[in-house]
């Protein structure tokens, strides 16, 4: 450890010089205060080259807990971005499937209502034919022999005496002679009531 100090170490004396003079007792006070003087420099090198260790070795470790605390962050942050992804992939899937369910859904209603339209048209269409053969059927009715009025024999009968209900006559007929009663039975006469519209 002393080696890694440059530090210039006090000169210590010279053995041969202490040897020629181990008589001379303020030489020799002289050789023990450097001797003192020595180890006091040497321990203070040594406790300045610990200290100079202990602080390398807590700059070297606060690198290393900064590189740790900065990688652990990046780790941090590629975990954030890659959760934010999956969750925008996930409301992406789940929008698809809603706007694919929506389509279906309105698809099958389209159908719906095009089979309808089509039964309702067929249903309209037969309604219609129906009402054709009832006012064809009427109007063959009106125009026979036997349906002519009994009094005047030319139109239709189409008017029916209230309360009696006796169906003969047409209706200007019937309202001509109404103060004689039913033509048929007699009966007064209270109203007429147009039947074939
Ligand atoms: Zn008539
Ligand atoms: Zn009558």
């Amino acid at each position: 450890m002393k080696a890694a100090h440059n530090m210039e170490q006090p000169a210590l004396p010279d053995p041969i010089e202490i040897a020629t003079n181990t008589t001379n007792r303020s030489n020799r006070a002289y050789i023990t205060e450097q001797e003192v003087k020595a180890a006091e420099e040497s321990k203070r090198i040594e406790r300045e080259a610990q200290a100079a260790a202990e602080q390398r070795f807590r700059e070297e470790n606060e690198e290393r807990l900064l590189e740790l605390k900065r990688q652990e962050l990046e780790a941090e942050e590629r975990s954030v971005a890659l959760r934010q992804r999956t969750l925008d992939s996930e409301v992406k899937a789940e929008e698809e499937r809603k706007r694919i369910e929506r389509e279906a859904q309105a698809a099958v209603e389209q159908r719906f209502r095009e089979e309808n339209e089509d039964r309702l048209l067929e249903l309209k269409r037969q309604e219609l034919e129906a009402e054709e053969r009832s006012v064809a059927l009427r109007w063959r009715a009106l125009d026979s022999e036997d349906n002519r009025c009994v009094i005047c024999y030319d139109r239709p009968i189409n008017a029916c005496p209230v309360p009696c209900g006796h169906l003969n006559c047409c209706m200007v007929c019937l309202t001509a002679t109404m103060d004689r009663g039913c033509p048929i039975c007699r009966q007064k006469i209270d109203k007429i009531v147009n039947v074939f519209g």
